[in-house]
């Protein structure tokens, strides 16, 4: 099968023959109809973070199963899914206690994962996804069904950006109706914030970034306020003006950067969340004031929107399908397997939402 293989940190990645394993004991073999190209995917190129090499990165993706392994009962060929990049054991402490996302179990870990052999050497499929590929194979428990009418680049966009943006909204903060928020960050993820507190039923929903154009479609997707960071030296007061001097119950940042993240948790009122929803470098650290604790303010982290799949992607696919989860306005391109380097160039200069890569029908 054709997949994109990253080799080395900020090169383009290359289109190769790699081969795949029969899907083993409860495992799937899924081809690959839809991926999006999610930002997480860009720390690693950019060496950000770092993975064994090569590797087939992609972790947003939707497919069609092709081939069971045997004992697998969950799906069978023609099913349609979504892939999870965090397949859950069902058994450890994280599964058992109700948070499958925080699963750790060794069984769904990178050495587990040698399903790729390129030149002859087993290659590291990412996340048990490796979705810049033709065909996936991952545990029938790394995947979700969806119905017929489920549109694919759509559904893809659910497996990693949506899930975890309106998640961190629904899941991991809990919003509650009436709430003012804000949003640092209106990429991929921001965006899916937004719509997951709107959602929620949030009244006041004031979404930061430093590009207009982000901004506009942030509107869209159900920001009430906005502010262009660049424009103000003094976020904090623009914040206080728009909420009656007091700060939002909810900050959310979404980019992945440190500073953010402190300015995230200073526009946080007394008594309020801040949800550090971006992928921060490896190495970094976020600072925060210390005396602002005995204000009760909390600061909390967030993996996949801290979320159930098998229980969680079904209610966004019926949000989407009831027009209460715009999931369209995100997909700004579509494009070929080969159009992979295009799309992380487009990412990082903040064209769009998000690519997606129609890998096959
Ligand atoms: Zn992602
Ligand atoms: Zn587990």
């Amino acid at each position: 099968m054709k997949a994109a293989i990253f080799e080395q940190a900020n090169k383009p990645l290359t289109i190769e023959d790699v081969d795949i394993i029969d899907p083993r004991p409860g495992e799937v073999l899924v081809r690959t109809s839809c991926s999006g190209v999610c930002h997480s995917d860009l720390h690693f190129i950019d060496g950000l973070w770092q993975l064994p090499m090569p590797c087939v990165l992609g972790h947003e993706a939707a497919g069609v199963v092709e081939a069971i392994g045997d004992g697998v009962s969950y799906v069978a060929p023609g099913d349609r899914v979504i892939m999870s990049f965090r397949p859950f054991c069902g058994k450890c402490y994280y599964c058992l206690g109700g948070r499958p996302n925080l699963c750790n179990s060794p069984e769904h870990g990178q050495q587990s994962a040698s399903r790729l052999t390129w030149k002859g050497k087993p290659i590291l499929q990412f996340a048990n996804v490796g979705s810049f590929a033709e065909m996936m194979v991952t545990s029938e428990n790394g995947v979700v069904k969806i119905p017929e009418d489920m549109p694919m680049a759509e559904a893809a966009l659910i497996g990693c950006g949506v899930m975890t943006g309106v998640g961190a909204a629904l899941y991991t903060a809990d919003v509650p109706g009436g709430a003012t928020v804000a949003v640092i960050g209106c990429g991929g993820i921001g965006l899916n914030i937004i719509q997951g507190c709107r959602i929620a039923g949030a009244a006041r929903i004031i979404a930061i970034d430093i590009i207009d154009s982000k901004l506009d479609l942030a509107k869209r997707f159900g920001a009430t306020h906005t502010i262009n960071s660049k424009q103000t030296d003094d976020l904090e007061g623009a914040i206080r003006e728009l909420t009656q001097g007091m700060g939002v119950e909810y900050a959310f940042e979404a980019i992945g950067v440190p500073a953010a993240a402190t300015q995230a948790f200073n526009i946080t009122r007394a008594g309020g969340t801040t949800v550090v929803v971006g992928m921060h470098p490896m190495g970094s650290s976020i600072s925060v004031p210390g005396p602002a604790f005995l204000q009760e303010k909390k600061l909390i982290g967030c993996m996949y929107g801290s979320t159930r799949f098998r229980e969680h992607m079904p209610k966004l696919i019926d949000l989407f399908l009831q027009g209460k989860l715009d999931l369209t306005s995100l997909v700004s391109r579509r494009m070929k397997l080969d159009g992979v380097n295009e799309a992380f160039r487009a990412m990082k200069a903040g064209e769009v939402a998000r690519s997606v890569l129609e890998i096959s029908n």
